[in-house]
């Protein structure tokens, strides 16, 4: 690798390491002549998936635009960015292997979707009101109601639970 500051072409690799998610090789390198480090990274070479828009158009699938927009709905909530990271990885990886040429937008979509709906109700919530672009505030409180409705059953099972793992009092009725 050329170095980018003397041009040399003699380096040597003094770390090497796999980064997101095991898809990307990162290496660090000393140029053997004027002693500057500096980063590659190694990836497999994949031929572009073109995303289908919601008006037809194509254009390159871009994980950054991904992960801008992920970012976006999970502004201000405690999410680890390392959380983030991957999540972006799997749905990349998922569209790799279930749509090699193409993939609608919409289904990148339901696929964030999915995965925010797990992590976090409120960056769900964000990042549905862009996606489904729903028509009116009206859609949106009922997407919101509907989250609100599945939080309190997660809470109702939760609970649930907990009463089925007491044990009953053995000797409270002693007292009758
Ligand atoms: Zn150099």
């Amino acid at each position: 690798m050329r170095c980018p500051i003397c041009e040399k072409d003699e380096d040597k690799v003094i770390d090497s390491r796999s980064a997101r998610g095991g898809s990307v090789i990162r290496r660090r390198r000393e140029c053997l002549s004027c002693g500057h480090r500096f980063t590659t990274y190694e990836t497999i070479e994949q031929a572009p998936v073109y995303v289908i828009k919601k008006d037809g158009r194509r254009e390159p699938f871009n994980r950054d635009k991904l992960l801008n927009g992920i970012l976006m709905a999970c502004k201000k909530r405690p999410i680890p960015m390392e959380t983030l990271e991957t999540i972006v990885q799997e749905i990349e990886t998922k569209i790799h292997n279930n749509f090699p040429i193409e993939v609608p937008s919409r289904v990148i979509g339901e696929m964030v979707m999915d995965k925010l709906q797990e992590l976090d109700e409120v960056a769900y919530v964000r990042f549905a009101s862009v996606y489904r672009q729903f028509k009116n505030v009206q859609e949106f409180m009922e997407e919101s109601e509907a989250v609100q409705k599945r939080r309190i059953q997660k809470e109702i099972d939760k609970s649930q639970l907990w009463i089925f793992t007491q044990k009953p009092e053995i000797g409270s009725q002693k007292s009758f």
